[in-house]
């Protein structure tokens, strides 16, 4: 599959209709414009020397540095395995060649149903809301997806509804992308009502990393939109390292919450980053304070350049039983991975 870089600067779909005139950007809007792109202002930043900056920027291939500063905010100055640099700043690593680390590790262009709408397990569909995001994480398996090819447009998304609307096996949607919440308040609105109008979808699930990377995007507007549908709303999150989770977030979960919606974290378990007995715990533990259910902590996808985050199954099984017998059982993550052409994602125990 083609690889075609997913933009820097997520590109907001231009405004249309009188709403455009009217509003300027909002907080979280000129916040994301105003997020890190180049490696040398992340390290000097976090007082880390040249050689880390150059060393990125020559790592970096088609997937740019993005970071927003608030993100940035919560990295350790002066400590370069930082848990939260090493998710997003390039690595020499990224660019050597790994056997069995491919473009598309899960085969995603076989479950393309529509543009747009990814069908892979029974009564769920997960519908590529938006193409890019306001993070670029290192280890993302979506890093190479072809995002403009595969109906990440407003024509494609209402061809994605279209399908949705024709299938009445469908129970739920999964708004994910890329980031879902990069879509505006007035659009994601106007996309929530499309699909509370088709009769069989009774949920909606929304996967998005922007509560953690960029809370100002959980607006008045969003918690009214959430609490608004008829649909049973379920936010799924996405942190790594308890680190993440500062009062920003909290302040942004507990919102989500009282809307009402069920709210879950999704985690990868990336090696230099989260993949100890006490990152784990901690993590967990700071979910559960902020009102977040663990839900999956996944194994690597593994996608061409993440190699180096890899944590072997054994290890990450060792782990996961370390977690169960640490935390009361609500609190542990299903132990997962991804299998192209399975009908669930594979519970490891
Ligand atoms: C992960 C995923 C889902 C959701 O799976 P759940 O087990 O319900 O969380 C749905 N569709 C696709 C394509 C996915 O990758
Ligand atoms: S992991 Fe999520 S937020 Fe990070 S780059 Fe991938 S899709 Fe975007």
């Amino acid at each position: 599959m083609q690889s075609l870089p997913v933009a820097p600067s997520p590109p907001l779909p231009p405004e249309t209709g009188p709403a455009a005139a009217r509003h300027a950007p909002a907080t979280w809007q000129r916040e994301l414009a105003a997020a890190i792109r180049d490696p040398a202002e992340l390290c000097a930043l976090l007082a880390l020397d040249a050689d880390s900056a150059a060393t990125a920027r020559a790592a970096m291939g088609g997937f740019p540095l993005l970071v927003p500063r608030g993100f940035a905010a919560r990295m350790r100055p002066g400590d370069p395995r930082d848990p939260l640099l090493l998710q997003v700043l390039p690595a020499a690593a990224e660019q050597i060649p790994a056997a069995g680390f491919t473009a598309d590790p899960l085969d995603e262009a076989a479950t393309l149903a529509a543009p747009g709408l990814l069908r892979k397990y029974p009564g769920r569909g997960l519908l590529l809301a938006a193409g890019g995001c306001a993070v670029n994480c290192r280890y993302c398996f979506r890093r190479e997806f072809p995002y403009a090819e595969n109906g990440v447009t407003q024509a494609g998304l209402a061809a994605a509804v279209e399908a949705v609307a024709g299938d009445e096996t469908l129970t739920e949607v999964i708004l994910s992308g890329g980031d879902p919440l990069l879509l505006d308040d007035a659009r994601l609105a106007d996309l929530v009502g499309r699909l509370e109008a088709i009769p069989h979808l009774r949920r909606l699930r929304i996967h998005s990393r922007l509560p953690v990377v960029l809370p100002a995007r959980v607006t008045d507007a969003l918690v009214a939109t959430l609490a608004a549908t008829r649909l049973t709303t379920v936010v799924v999150i996405h942190a790594n390292h308890a680190q993440e989770l500062d009062a920003t977030v909290e302040h942004a979960t507990r919102r989500m919450a009282a809307a009402p919606a069920l709210l879950l974290n999704q985690a990868v378990l990336l090696a230099g980053v989260n993949d100890s007995l006490a990152a784990q715990r901690a993590l967990a533990e700071r979910l559960v304070e902020i009102g977040v259910m663990p839900y999956y902590l996944h194994l690597l996808d593994r996608v061409a350049g993440a190699a180096h985050f890899e944590v072997a199954a054994e290890r990450a099984i060792a782990l996961h039983r370390g977690l169960r017998e640490s935390l009361p059982g609500y609190a542990v993550p299903r132990l997962v991975r991804a299998r192209p052409g399975a009908r669930a994602k594979e519970w490891i125990q």
